[in-house]
């Protein structure tokens, strides 16, 4: 049953279906005009339409191709507009003052509006055509710039619903790989051979089901099959690269739903091997409940258009990992704060073999991890101190989480979502009521007190060293 998601009529669409073939590809292209799509140009964003249109006056041919025209096909608000032409990078960057030529070995033009940027590429070929190519005067490519015309440019893109193209001259659409009948069908499909596609560049394996769980749509059996057969070249990626695809998986605002369907394909232990394992091992269900409402919130805060910080998640996802192993150094006489900063820096080094992780979510990951016995444990002023930090609100935030797996974290998690709605002359009265939750690390129930005696004794030492001269 087709869904008629596009509003394609269905002359149109029987025409369709007359110019492909009855396996993969595509004879010639299907142009269906503006009065046989239900896409409007109030669906781009202004600076595209600026864009596009810039280009298209200045006598090049512009189009609006992937994420965007098939997310406004399925009634999705695009997200992000890519533009194809055959302009070359030169003649855009001559075009847009504001535009500068990006990457060396694909070069593509950002013009840039403030945080706006759209991304303009000339029609390129697949790489194996081989020619076209620049090398320079020591034999090193230089440029591996493969212009092609827009069939191919086409049939270089990886699904048949991300290749088609919004023609800004008279609105029509232009499909040259089915991508039309497979929006109506609801299939994700490869274009080509799926195996060979998907050994070219295994990442499509995860695009595959990040982007079919996001459209709600299923994977074609054959393109599904050759994701099966592919899915451990993920393993080699560059963890860079797999870094990426996993921001989009969580910064999308379909991050639950993607990450069900990574589970569901056997795919987490290319992005968390060690979630993967503990995932796989009857973990207690509250843990998958409360990764499941951290992952909805995200999507929530993503659909009210509100920051999200993908620290908090990814710190989320290694906890059980830094949990146990603290434990595990506690019971073997670490301090807790020191065996929760070993247990940190191996339980990130074990996931950046799998992804990299910048410093700048690594850092924040771990501030807010060393806070949590801080926010179970202090007590007195030095609790309400802990409020300042600029890591506290996400600190805060994860306890709650953890509260949701761990009972004995409950009342401590209340006690400070209540501080914090009190006036600051109320917060110190308030501060005597603090659960101190203990021995939940295996520490010594007795730890705070015996910290104490050995504080008191360390001034007298000091002093006797001060009098022996020796300062
Ligand atoms: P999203 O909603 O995540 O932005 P998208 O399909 O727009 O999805 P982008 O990464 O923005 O994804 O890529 C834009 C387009 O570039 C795709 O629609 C596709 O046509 C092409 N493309 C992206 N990645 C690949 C790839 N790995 N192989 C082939 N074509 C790709
Ligand atoms: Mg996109």
């Amino acid at each position: 049953m087709l869904k008629r998601i596009s509003g394609l009529s269905k002359s149109v669409m029987d025409k369709t279906r007359s110019l492909l073939t009855s396996e993969d590809q595509p004879v010639a292209a299907l142009v269906v005009p503006q009065k046989d799509h239900k896409i409007s140009t109030k669906t781009f964003s202004a600076n595209a339409l600026k864009v596009l249109n810039r280009i298209h006056e200045a006598g090049f041919a512009a189009y609006l191709v992937g994420g965007g025209v098939r997310d406004a096909l399925v009634g999705l608000k695009p997200k992000d507009f890519d533009v194809a032409t055959d302009a070359s990078p030169e003649e855009l960057r001559a075009l847009f003052r504001n535009s500068r030529i990006i990457g060396r070995r694909f070069r593509l033009v950002h013009v840039v509006y403030g945080r706006d940027i759209i991304e303009v590429a000339t029609f390129r070929a697949s790489h194996d055509k081989g020619a076209g190519g620049e090398v320079g005067e020591s034999g090193r490519i230089v440029r591996d710039n493969v212009f092609g015309s827009i069939e191919e440019d086409a049939l270089r893109r990886d699904f048949s619903v991300n290749a088609l193209y919004y023609n800004i001259s008279d609105h029509s659409i232009v499909d040259y790989t089915g991508g039309l009948n497979d929006i109506d069908a609801g299939v994700f499909r490869l274009i080509g051979d799926p195996i060979t596609r998907c050994e070219e560049d295994p990442v499509r394996v995860l695009r595959a089901v990040r982007l079919a769980a996001k459209l709600e749509f299923e994977i074609e059996p054959k393109t599904l099959s050759a994701m099966q057969k592919t899915a451990h070249l993920l393993a080699n990626q560059a963890p860079a690269r797999m870094f990426e695809e996993v921001l989009k998986l969580f910064q999308g605002g379909y991050a639950k739903r993607s990450f069900a369907a990574v589970k569901e394909h056997e795919l987490l232990q290319y992005l968390f091997p060690l979630l993967a394992e503990r995932l796989e091992n009857n973990p207690p269900p509250e843990l998958l409940t409360m990764l499941n409402a951290a992952l909805a919130n995200t999507d929530k805060r993503v659909s009210q258009g509100k920051p999200i910080t993908p620290y908090y998640l990814l710190a989320f996802m290694l906890w059980p990992d830094v949990e146990e192993r603290t434990k595990a150094s506690v019971k073997n006489g670490t301090s807790l704060s020191e065996a929760l900063m070993l247990a940190s820096e191996q339980v990130i080094k074990t996931q950046l073999s799998a992804i990299s992780i910048p410093k700048r979510l690594s850092g924040p990951m771990r501030e807010i991890w060393q806070l949590q016995p801080r926010l179970e444990q202090w007590r007195g002023k030095r609790a309400l101190k802990l409020m300042e930090g600029r890591r506290f609100r996400a600190a805060y935030d994860f306890l709650c989480l953890r509260a949701g797996i761990e009972n004995d974290l409950q009342a401590v998690a209340t006690w400070w979502t209540d501080v914090q709605e009190l006036p600051e002359d109320k917060q110190l009265d308030f501060v005597s009521k603090k659960p101190a939750v203990r021995g939940l690390w295996g520490e010594s129930k007795e730890s705070g007190a015996s910290k104490k005696k050995r504080r008191r004794r360390r001034p007298n030492k000091a002093r006797n060293t001060k009098v022996d001269g020796n300062r």
